[in-house]
Formats: structure tokens, sequence, C-alpha cells
């Protein structure tokens, strides 16, 4: 039997009804001939009341325990998927990660998939079972432990099952009908696209887009997984959502395909730090050590031998930064003052066609200069580019941006 992976995500399980109707979807493609996997989210909100649950518990909290909580979303989703097929007289069972097993790495809240093995399933399935449901989002670690893969997870879950089980191809089931130009929620004028490549999928997502986690998209371009976004919420075709797909298969393409955002975003600047070999090397050394994730860095011109370091990391990440930057502050590093601004996002814009088109860049500067928005740190790669603002100018540059690069009309 051919097998189809299907994900449904928060919104798209979020109470009974809602259930019922994606096992109904399900149920159409069961008719239609396939084995399928089912990969659910938890119940929408039940991951952050969680998470919530952990902050309130301990602040500086043992990471497996926080996996073992918040993994919890799952289970429920699962189970009641599962029982929502059989009263269909679908024949289906539920897997948490551990039964698979999903193997993953031990590193807790942010682990990755080592190893599905698919002999247990596929013995089910040659019983007659016709559903697997698993829990998306989590796994277990060489220790046994359980863990999870980092928020959004649940799209990783489903690629790799989808990659596993050699499956025909991978559904994401969402809240919106597939992947736009910028998030619909913020940019009235955002356009559906039919087909988006991989690389500029992983760009997206890894500048904020959180309809795919970038891990989702990386091991579906590695894998060569057909991975499409689609509404939970409407009836489908084949054809309908957005398919993630090689570049040669887009005819047609404009320079700047898509606008992504990051609202959660802080920045710290060192002052008068010695401008001298080696000295970004401890402090960002230092930074790593601590498990933050520094995105963007610029340093200043130096004067008198001293100089500036500015840099990004996740608002969430602050003081696990400040602590490390003091742990080496008299001994390795000196500096004047750290200066922490934690009211910036991250706006950018990404496209293949940047590859071999000059000028997006100044376009870009202009655009966000029209509006009088400032630009505190710049960022660039091959496709895409990034700027640092304040956060309440965020969703107007991305407006202005989508307006300014013509999204909304196709190629
Ligand atoms: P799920 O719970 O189904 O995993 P998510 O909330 O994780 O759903 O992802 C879907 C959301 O992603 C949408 O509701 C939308 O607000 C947001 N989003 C951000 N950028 C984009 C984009 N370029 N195209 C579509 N959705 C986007
Ligand atoms: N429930 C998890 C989260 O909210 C995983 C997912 O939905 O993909 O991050
Ligand atoms: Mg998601």
């Amino acid at each position: 039997m051919p097998t189809l992976v299907m994900k449904f995500g928060g919104t798209s399980v979020a109470n009974l009804d809602r259930i019922r109707r994606a096992a109904k979807r399900v149920g159409v493609e069961v008719a239609k001939g396939y084995d399928v996997i089912v990969i659910v989210s938890a119940m929408s909100g039940k991951t952050n009341e969680l998470v919530g649950w952990v902050n309130e518990t301990s602040a500086l909290y043992d990471a497996r325990e926080y996996d073992a909580i918040v993994s919890s979303g799952e289970n429920v989703t699962a189970g009641l998927m599962a029982l929502t097929l059989q009263e269909m007289d679908i024949p289906a069972r539920s897997w948490q990660g551990w039964q698979v097993p999903v193997k993953t790495t031990s590193a807790h809240s942010a682990a990755r998939i080592e190893e599905i093995p698919n002999d247990n399933i596929n013995a089910k399935f040659a019983e007659g079972m016709k559903v697997a449901v698993v829990a998306g989002f989590q796994g277990i670690s060489p220790e046994g432990r359980i863990t999870t893969l980092g928020r959004g997870g649940s799209d990783t879950t489903a690629v790799a099952f989808a990659a596993a089980f050699g499956a025909e191809r991978c559904d994401i089931y969402t809240d919106v009908d597939g992947v736009y130009t910028t998030d619909p929620r913020i940019c009235e004028k955002a356009r559906k696209l039919d087909k988006i490549a991989f690389e500029e999928m992983l760009e997206l997502a890894s500048l904020g887009a959180k309809v795919l986690q970038t891990r989702s998209v990386e091991l579906a371009m590695r894998y060569k997984v057909k991975l499409r976004v689609l509404s939970s919420f409407e009836e489908q075709s084949d054809e309908a959502g957005t398919l993630v797909c090689d570049e040669d298969e887009i005819m047609e393409s404009n320079i700047v395909n898509g606008v992504a955002y990051s609202r959660d975003e802080a920045q710290m600047t060192l002052l008068s730090v010695a401008d001298r070999p080696g000295i970004a090397a401890i402090i960002f050394g230092a930074l790593s050590e601590a498990g933050v994730n520094v995105d963007m860095i610029v340093q200043d011109i130096s004067e008198d031998g001293r100089t500036n370091m500015t840099y990004s990391l996740p608002i969430d990440q602050i003081a696990r930064a400040e602590k490390a930057v003091d742990a080496i502050r008299g001994t390795e590093l000196n500096f004047e003052n750290l200066i922490v601004a934690e009211d910036v996002a991250k706006v950018s814009v990404v496209g293949i066609g940047m590859r071999s088109q000059s000028g997006v860049a100044a376009k870009m500067f202009k655009v966000l200069s029209d509006e009088g928005i400032n630009i505190k740190v710049i960022t660039t790669s091959e496709i895409k580019i990034s700027v640092l603002i304040e956060r309440k100018y965020m969703e107007l540059a991305v407006q202005a941006l989508h307006d300014a690069f013509e999204l909304d009309k196709a190629a």
C-alpha cells in the first residue's frame, strides 16, 4: 500500500469537532487506498500553557522535566484522534514517540531526530491497521528520557516519518491554506504561492515564518520528501495548498519572493571593548557555551583601540547572555557598559532571484527610510537581507516591503 503522512497542527485539533473534521480528511485518503500516518500537535494553546507552568514552577528548570511536561499535550490529541477514527470504523491506534520509537539526540527541548525504525508500525499496517496516529514533537533520548524537538516540532516529526516510511507525500494541514509571500495575518495583500523552492522556504522559516519548522524543511530537502502545506478548514483537492519543491520545478519567480519577520528579538551592546585579535572569540565563545543563539553581529569602527560590539539574540535568552558576559568581565573581558534593548524585531526579504540581481538591498533600505524606520543592524546572505529595527515598526516594515517589491503580483 502507498503511504501518506498527514500532519494536523494545533488549531486543526483544537477541540473534538476539529478532531472529527480532521479525521474525516484522513478517512478520504484511507478510502483512496493509502496507509496513513497521522502526526498530531497538541490542542492550540496547550503547549504554551504547559511551558508557562514549567516556568512558574522553576526558573532554571531541569530540561528533562520540561520535556516530560511539555510533550504531554500531543499524547492527548493522538489518543483522541485514534478514538475518533475508530468511531468511524477506521482501524487506527496511537503511538507516543517512545513507543515507535522516535530516537533523538539528548539535546532536551531542541532534540534532533536520529532514527525512526518503521517495523513496529509496518507490522500493524500488515495486520490491517489503516491509520497510525503518532504524537508529534516528541521522541526518546539514548538515555531513555522523553525529548522534544523545539517549538513547531511536529512539522519535523511529520517530514521525518515521510522519509522513514518512503511516503508518497507529506501533507501539513494548518490554519492557512498554504505558504504566502508573507504572514497573511499581518499583511492583507499577502499572496498564496502555488509552489515555493526548498531554499526559499528554508530561509523564510529560519527567519521567523512559523508556518513550517526550519528543521522540517531541511529534512524534506535532504530526503526529497514531497511536502505540501494546506488548510484543514476547507475541502481539498490534490492540487490545493503550496508545494515545497526543487527550484527547477518552478518556472517563473520574482526576485524577492517573501518577507519574514521575527518579533521576539533582543539586542545587546558591549560598550568599549578592546579592539584586538581574539576579543570576538572570547565574547561569542562565552555566549555559545551558555547556549545563547547569537544571530546578527556588528562591530563599530575602533577609536583609541576600543570599540563597541552589538549582537542580536532571542529575547528569552537575555538573562543567560547577561550571566555569561558578567562571568568573564574583569578577567578575559573588559567593557564599560552592557546595554540591552528588548524592543527590537527582525524583518527580512528572501528570494533566490537575488543571487543574480543587484539593487535589492538598496531598494529595501530606501523603502524603510521613506517610512522613517531606522535600521540598527543589517545582515545579508546570497538569497536574503535582514534588518533589525524597532519592534513598533515591524508590521509597517513588512507591509511597505511587500508593496515595494510588488509581492502581491505573480511573476
Ligand atoms: P500549526 O499550529 O498548524 O502548526 P502554526 O501557527 O505553527 O500552525 O503556523 C501557521 C501560521 O504561520 C499561520 O497562521 C500564519 O500566521 C503564520 N505564517 C507566518 N508566515 C507565513 C507565511 N509566509 N505563509 C503562511 N503562514 C505564515
Ligand atoms: N505543540 C508543539 C508547539 O506548540 C509542537 C507543534 O505544534 O508543532 O510548539
Ligand atoms: Mg506549527
